[in-house]
């Protein structure tokens, strides 16, 4: 057999393996549990059980059997996706050589290095992946609690929820008045909630025309705001209204019982209302002591890595790292940096150094698709933008159309990146 550079490093990484994880023969192999199945942690789990060939145990524990896309559910609100569309399974990753348990991690004991579950079971680990996504910030709007939701949807958690907001859309009554109380930063997919104030708006206009949508908003900028105000003005004239905060949008009320909002005690009756609170890093990040008083985790620029325990990489949105935005992309593009450094530390197998990537692409209306996006490298404080773009206003139909179909190329390979 000849030694090629694959096998070559992979001679390198079992040597390497038993040089800096000493282990006797017959000792189980190093074991990596990875908690939440989403855009982190489904890649990160996958791409350490492909890359080990077997020289790891990889553990994915996930609290749902299907996984529900926040990214693409305003299409579907807007009517473009279907919702099977946003639904995937984990049997590949399984296949893959990755023990999935469904349940709900309940508890993480750092000094015994063990993760307690929902079902009672406790999974011990030799390094443990957190990529939990976010959790609300309980009063951050008042009036609203996430028992409210029922009532007043957030929809940040892709599946039912974004499911009843859609179904309250469309009973809405002709003329009728569509709420969003947008979120305070940092929090998931900074052009998400203005992507879905374009999508209600595009389904509006068809079936709606005389509808409102009103925006309360705590902040004076938003992603991609000239493009978005450009755009609605384009195609919803005199739909659109956004409240900013000069002009009270951040001394908000909400009223589940009697379908109200209040801005700067103004009372507005209406018959739908999207409230996107503040936001947290995933419970089990709190649960397990890794996140600081923002709420959310610190992690090593370099390579995810916990500030406060080594044997843990958060991921995701649940990650303080820096300038990168809280989006499936952003996940994705740690989770393999992560899966890397996992690998070099538990295997010895070479690691790189870091670059990681976004891009968000968001639909105004059809065809009409606009993306912002930027390269990051790790300095000592943070992960910092090095290269940034951003669609322009003005652009053509054409350049717009394939700006959206990129986005549709975008969609089915992170899909496939993160579950096989
Ligand atoms: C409306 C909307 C539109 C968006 N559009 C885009 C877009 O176009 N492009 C883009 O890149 N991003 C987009 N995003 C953002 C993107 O969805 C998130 O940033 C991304 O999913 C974050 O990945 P994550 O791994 O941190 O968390 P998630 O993908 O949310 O995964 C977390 C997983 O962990 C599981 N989990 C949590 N706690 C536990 C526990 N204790 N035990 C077991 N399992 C647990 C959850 O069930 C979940 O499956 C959008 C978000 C929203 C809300």
């Amino acid at each position: 057999m000849t030694m090629n550079r694959r096998l070559f490093l992979g001679t390198m990484a079992a040597g390497s393996a038993i040089l800096s994880a000493p282990m006797v023969l017959g000792q189980a192999k190093p074991r990596v549990v990875v908690i939440g199945g989403g855009a982190g942690g489904a890649t990160a789990a996958r791409y350490l059980a492909k890359d080990s060939q077997g020289a790891l145990d990889v553990t994915l524990i996930e609290a749902n059997p299907i996984y529900t896309t926040c990214f693409f559910s305003n299409l579907y609100i807007g009517g473009f996706y279907n919702f099977e569309d946003l639904q995937h399974g984990y049997d590949k990753i399984a296949a893959g050589g990755v023990t999935v348990i469904n349940d709900l991690a309940t508890g993480v004991d750092r000094a015994a290095k063990t993760v307690t579950l929902a079902g009672g079971q406790t999974v011990p680990y030799d390094r443990l992946v957190l990529s939990p996504g976010i959790d609300f910030r309980e009063g951050s709007v008042a009036g609203w609690s996430v028992a409210d939701a029922e009532v007043m949807p957030h929809a940040y958690k892709a599946g039912p929820q974004t499911q009843l907001l859609k179904a309250q859309i469309e009973a809405m009554p002709q003329g009728g008045t569509f709420a969003m109380i947008a979120p305070p930063n940092p929090y998931r997919c900074p052009p998400g909630p203005y992507e879905r104030i374009s999508m209600v708006a595009w389904y509006l206009k068809q079936n709606n025309p005389t509808a409102k949508i009103l925006i309360a908003d705590p902040k004076e900028n938003f992603s991609k705001k000239a493009l978005f105000e450009e755009g609605w003005g384009r195609h919803y004239s005199g739909m659109v209204e956004w409240v900013g905060p000069d002009m009270g949008g951040n001394e908000i009320e909400v009223r589940p019982g009697s379908m109200e909002v209040l801005i700067d005690g103004e009372v507005t009756k209406v018959d739908v209302c999207n409230v996107i609170p503040g936001q947290v890093a995933g419970q089990i990040a709190a649960l397990a002591g890794v996140t600081a008083d923002s709420g959310w985790a610190p992690v090593d620029p370099a390579n995810m890595r916990s500030k406060m325990d080594e044997n843990i990489w958060v991921l995701g949105d649940s990650s303080a790292q820096g300038d990168m935005p809280k989006s499936g992309f952003s996940a994705n593009s740690q989770a393999k940096i992560a899966a890397m450094a996992i690998r070099g530390d538990l295997l010895g197998s070479r690691v790189f150094p870091a670059k990681y990537s976004n891009t968000c692409w968001s639909l105004i209306a059809a065809d009409d698709g606009v993306k912002v996006g930027a390269a990051y490298e790790p300095t000592p404080e943070k992960i910092a933008s090095v290269e940034s773009f951003i669609s322009q206003t003005g652009e053509d139909a054409a350049l717009r159309k394939a700006t959206y179909e990129e986005s549709l190329g975008w969609y089915a390979g992170i899909t496939a990146d993160m579950f096989g």
